[in-house]
């Protein structure tokens, strides 16, 4: 007998990435009774290229991998980030003066943040999908259109497949289809910058020391690995990021020691460099007719404080509780009611935290001598003000605003 070429479900997601796989993990795992989810993504299992990302999760997002089992088998990979140190000084000073650290505040109660490896957390995710019953995964596949009438909304994929559900999920990253076929538009621009990331081995410990380097061009973070490894984040003038990328590996290894300094003793690369066009984009609407969008697909903002998918694990987090409560009080999980709610809690604070860092990326990535003066006053006051820096370390675990229940550790 042929097979049905329409399938119900609870929810439909596009996208299996990281935010995609976690929410499918979530409401296959929390919801009072278990939802069907469909999970349809572009990309087939097999390992692609290796992602040379080292992420910054904060320590509300581990709460809510913890939730969702995916936490125990990352944990023992994950370096907790122990102190933080900040520094502004010209490409060619010998010396890097301090400027801003944060060192015991940032242990009180337990690391605020963690280093894990993008590959391994995207291959850990995609095991667990895999081993999860109530997900059903259609991948290589992608879904191009969809349709939505008064009982729900109808997916249609690439293989000629047709999902329903009430509730269509758009986690289908920055160039979301699923947020074009609605209309949503988005606002935002292009940085000409690039992030260059790449994985380094060094001589020295650096004993959880996270560094943030502001150069003109744009911030140069290293971030500490397990083992004596860290992982960079070097914001760059696309151009030269182009030619740099272009390069040989000597001649690219000479500019990262020039940034990297000599306090982590040799270094050498582990693994290819790779390239990140950056931009800034907020969608209009994190909702449409039966549609929630989470993720990049909602937002994208700049790396410079590692928040990109801390803020899109939020949405996660605050998608599956509202939907949990919706469904414990019988109402429908894709109604206008339901997705407002979601939309209200995630809409301004992700543009907040998306304007800071265009902000903060702009009085940064400068050589200007007065802005120079006024954002080293301004660290010099942070560095004197323990309140203040509570308030940071604070919102770098994430645990500022209106936080939602799975990441404050809460059960739904
Ligand atoms: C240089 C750099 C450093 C960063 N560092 C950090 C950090 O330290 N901490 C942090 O929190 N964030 C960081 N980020 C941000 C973070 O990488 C992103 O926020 C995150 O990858 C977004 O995840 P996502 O699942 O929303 O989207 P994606 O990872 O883009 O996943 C989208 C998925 O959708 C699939 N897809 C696309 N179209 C369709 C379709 N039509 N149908 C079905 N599937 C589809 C794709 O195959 C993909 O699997 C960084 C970003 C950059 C560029």
């Amino acid at each position: 007998m042929a097979e049905a070429r329409t399938k119900d479900y609870g929810v439909v997601i596009a996208g299996g990435g990281f935010a995609g796989g976690t929410l499918a993990l979530a409401l296959a795992k929390l919801t009072p009774k278990p939802l069907r989810v469909a999970l349809v993504d572009a990309a087939s299992r097999a390992p692609t290229k290796k992602d040379a990302r080292g992420l910054a999760l904060s320590a509300a997002a581990t709460r809510l991998l913890d939730a969702v089992e995916l936490w125990p088998a990352l944990a023992p990979n994950a370096q907790p980030i122990r102190s933080i140190e900040v520094t502004d000084s010209p490409l060619n000073a010998d010396l890097r003066p301090h400027f801003l650290g944060f060192d015991t505040e940032l242990n009180t109660g337990g690391p605020s943040a963690y280093l894990v490896e993008a590959g391994e957390l995207l291959s850990t995710i995609a095991d667990a999908v895999a081993a999860e019953p109530a997900i059903d995964v259609f991948a290589p596949d992608s879904i191009d259109d969809f349709a939505t009438d008064a009982f729900g909304v109808q997916a249609h994929l690439a293989s000629g497949l047709t999902l329903r559900a009430p509730i269509l999920v758009g986690a289908d990253g920055k160039r979301s289809r699923l947020r074009e076929v609605a209309g949503i538009k988005c606002i935002g621009w292009s940085y000409p910058q690039s992030g260059i990331v790449a994985t380094v081995t060094h001589e020295h410990p650096h004993n959880g020391q996270a560094v943030q380097h502001f150069l003109p061009a744009g911030p140069f973070a290293i971030l500490p690995l397990k083992g004596n490894r860290s992982s960079i984040v070097w914001t760059e003038d696309a151009a030269n990021a182009k030619s740099l990328m272009a390069g040989d590996e000597a001649a690219f290894v000479a500019e990262l020691s020039t940034r990297f300094g000599h306090r982590l003793g040799a270094i050498s690369l582990e693994g290819q460099p790779q390239s990140f066009p950056l931009a800034f984009q907020m969608a209009r609407s994190f909702v449409g007719k039966r549609l929630a969008l989470v993720g990049d697909a909602a937002h994208v903002v700049h790396p410079l404080a590692g928040q990109g998918l801390n803020i899109g694990l939020r949405d996660v987090a605050a998608l599956t509780e509202t939907i949990v409560d919706a469904l414990r009080l019988g109402l429908d999980i894709g109604s206008s009611v339901t997705l407002e709610r979601y939309q209200r809690w995630r809409r301004f604070d992700s543009a907040f935290s998306g304007t800071v860092m265009d902000a903060m990326n702009r009085l940064f990535s400068t050589d200007n001598a007065p802005l120079r003066a006024i954002r080293d006053l301004g660290l010099g006051i942070v560095d004197r003000s323990p309140g203040l820096k509570r308030f940071l370390v604070r919102e770098a675990a994430g645990g500022t605003g209106d936080v939602p229940r799975l990441m404050k550790g809460e059960a739904l």
